[in-house]
């Protein structure tokens, strides 16, 4: 994937710029946002140096929809958690549900062993508090409040590890012939927290594309893989027809802005056309953006695909 991609801030004050009410809540953000993509690029650094890079794709296994961490073992990363804690607590710590933690955050990534390693992984990839009752209450916290924690720390580390082990200006190595065809992620198992519309490729025979349309990526916010998906089809239950997907939007100006929904299964997804924009948006931060359409999905007893911190402690 080619085309350049803003930083999380340069996103942010584009949508404060036409959506000012949001200003605030993007502003508290935007430095939690940037620190996790410095940590990301450090971390892959480190790993690189390590020479600890994630297994190679196998097409079969695609295909058959297993993603690639799943039923993986990973090498012990237990120093990366450590520095991935410590460098996000200061920022973590400012939202209201992790500021009055009985450990400190930094504290609860340390010394991790392999095993709890990979439960924090699987709990953030499913978004299953549940798994991890015991760690919590090893630390005395709340398996929510890890979680929403431990989402952020996996987060950093799976996208270092990511930019580690592929070039991003390849091909992925699940979209080459449409390997590929699941809603949730083929590197770590997460649904997408956004969807985006890319420029109209001349390709009459792709089946990816829809009339007069680009393709349609998904963006998994835990890893930062994004994969081609089908355009009128649902991630959660894979309904394709178009009657089924709902739009809702703005009734003006909505800047490319759209939630897409299931209205066999009622989950959404928010989805950004940028056929008419110079540079891709930071994906994160433009479902942050969002904010306002998700407020209306919730109103109306939608589910997002992936929970983000902002749709769950809001
Ligand atoms: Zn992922
Ligand atoms: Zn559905």
């Amino acid at each position: 994937m080619q085309v350049s991609r803003q930083s999380a801030t340069e996103t942010l004050n584009q949508i404060a710029a036409f959506r000012p009410a949001l200003k605030t809540i993007l502003d508290a953000f935007a430095p939690l946002l940037e620190a996790q993509d410095a940590l990301a690029q450090e971390l892959c650094q480190d790993l690189k140096t390590a020479q600890i890079s994630l297994p190679a794709c196998q097409a079969s296994r695609l295909s058959l929809g297993v993603s690639l961490l799943s039923d993986q073992d990973l090498p012990d990363l237990a120093e990366s958690y450590a520095k991935a804690a410590h460098a996000l607590a200061p920022h973590l710590e400012k939202i209201p549900a992790l500021s009055q933690l009985a450990t400190p955050l930094a504290e609860v990534f340390t010394g991790l062993s392999l095993a709890d390693q990979k439960t924090l992984r699987e709990a953030v990839c499913s978004n299953s508090p549940k798994l991890l009752t015991d760690l919590a209450k090893k630390h005395n916290l709340d398996p929510l409040v890890l979680n929403l924690a431990a989402s952020f720390v996996v987060s950093a580390l799976l996208r270092g590890l990511c930019q580690a082990s592929f070039d991003p200006s390849a091909e992925n190595p699940w979209d080459s012939n449409n390997t590929w065809q699941q809603g949730y992620c083929p590197v770590c198992g997460s649904y997408p927290i956004i969807a985006w519309l890319d420029k109209p490729v001349i390709d009459e025979r792709n089946t990816y594309l829809h009339e007069g349309g680009g393709r349609k990526h998904l963006y998994c916010g835990v890893c930062g893989s994004d994969w081609r998906f089908l355009r009128l089809a649902c991630p959660s239950c894979g309904v394709s027809a178009n009657r089924k997907i709902e739009i809702l939007a703005e009734e003006s100006n909505t800047h490319g802005e759209a939630l897409d929904w299931c209205s066999q299964c009622r989950s959404y997804c928010p989805t950004v056309d940028i056929r008419e924009r110079i540079s891709l948006p930071h994906l994160e931060a433009q479902a942050l953006g969002m904010l306002h359409l998700e407020l209306v999905a919730h109103e109306k007893k939608l589910k997002p695909l992936r929970a983000s911190f902002w749709n769950t402690f809001a």
